[in-house]
């Protein structure tokens, strides 16, 4: 069932939903249904799936040259969403990139994933790869998550890259895209990412699922400058509980959100990570407890392959 679909059936109840990793390769398919499985009494409606992109890694030769090597550590998105679609018919989405994929290949990834039943799809430019500063589409591929969105709607149009195909098969994909209550890290301002957030919605995508923040206000104030936009689909918040010393600084630095300042010192004096964890639990049971306050239709939880703590969460707020 598509993410619209449970929004409406629920009649204004709040939802539980929540993201998780492919494993890293070599693992087996049981460490993620060890994740999920805590989290299932509180009865998620969809669980995302994210998608990781090739990495390359250069080795030294002996002759003094680097080798470069293209490595993906963490395949098995579609897998994974059949898998737990089979095993607990709940919705599984997988997220989609422009990075690493030329059109053709978005077109077979679709068609895969609209052969094994799977309703909905986030669609997502990527990040640039890791040796680069910035991001470099395929020769053949979408630049933007916006031209994505098109394709996609377009195949749900029965529109294939191919022309010539003739009485083709629709596919009917709900198609969510991201939002950044705190901008997009390379966005020169809010209002220039929200202009191209409504080119999303305009080519097709139903709802939003944001980036994680940390102050309700942003989210808040988000929202009421998508809507004056004129953006009226459903938005989705992300949520990620801290649960290490270390994440004060990489969170900042990998996403370029802020933390509010109490939450920083609470972190800074807990004495260790086991401290930490509970106060990022605390912290996002309150906001949490706001935003349902507040009406929102899903609570998205990152899990970053970790259901402790969300579990500690859900328990409190559903
Ligand atoms: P876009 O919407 O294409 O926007 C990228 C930037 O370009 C923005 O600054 C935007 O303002 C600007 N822009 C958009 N259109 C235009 C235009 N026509 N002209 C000029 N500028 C434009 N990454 C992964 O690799 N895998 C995942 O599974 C994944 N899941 C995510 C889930 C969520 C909920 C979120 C919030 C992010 C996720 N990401 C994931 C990260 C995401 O891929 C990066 O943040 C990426 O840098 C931007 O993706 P986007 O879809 O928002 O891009």
């Amino acid at each position: 069932m598509k993410v619209t679909q449970h929004i409406e059936n629920a009649n204004g109840k709040s939802l539980f939903s929540f993201e998780i990793l492919p494993p890293l390769k070599g693992q087996n398919i049981q460490c993620i249904f060890d994740n999920i499985e805590p989290l299932m009494e509180f009865k998620p409606p969809f669980i995302d799936v994210t998608y990781h992109r090739e990495e390359y890694e250069f080795k030294e030769l002996s002759s003094g040259l680097l080798e470069k090597k293209i490595v993906k550590k963490r395949p098995g998105t579609v897998g994974i969403c059949s898998a737990i679609q089979n095993k607990y018919q709940v919705d599984a989405i997988p997220h989609i990139l422009c990075g690493g994929f030329t059109k053709e290949d978005t077109e077979n990834f679709l068609i895969d994933m609209d052969f094994l039943g799977i309703d909905n799809v986030v669609a997502l430019r990527g990040d640039a790869v890791k040796s680069e500063i910035y991001f470099k589409p395929e020769k053949e591929g979408n630049h933007y998550a916006s031209e994505l969105v098109t394709q996609i709607s377009n195949l749900n149009n029965g529109i294939y890259l191919d022309a010539d195909l003739q009485n083709t098969n629709k596919t009917n994909f709900c198609i969510g895209v991201a939002g950044y209550p705190e901008k997009h890290m390379e966005a020169p301002s809010i209002d220039s990412d929200i202009h191209f957030l409504k080119k999303k919605i305009k080519n097709g995508a139903d709802y939003i699922i944001t980036q994680m923040f940390f102050d309700n206000q942003k989210f808040f104030e988000f929202v009421d400058k998508c809507r004056a936009a004129g953006i009226t689909v459903p938005i989705i918040p992300g949520l990620k509980p801290i649960s290490t010393k270390k994440q004060l600084n990489l969170i900042p630095h990998r996403f370029k959100v802020d933390l509010p300042d109490d939450l920083i010192m609470a972190v800074v004096k807990a004495k260790d990570n086991e401290a930490v964890a509970q106060i990022g639990i605390e912290w996002c049971i309150n906001q949490s407890k706001e935003l349902l306050k507040a009406g929102i239709p899903v609570l998205h939880y990152y899990s970053m392959g970790k259901s402790e703590n969300i579990k500690a969460i859900a328990g409190e707020v559903f």
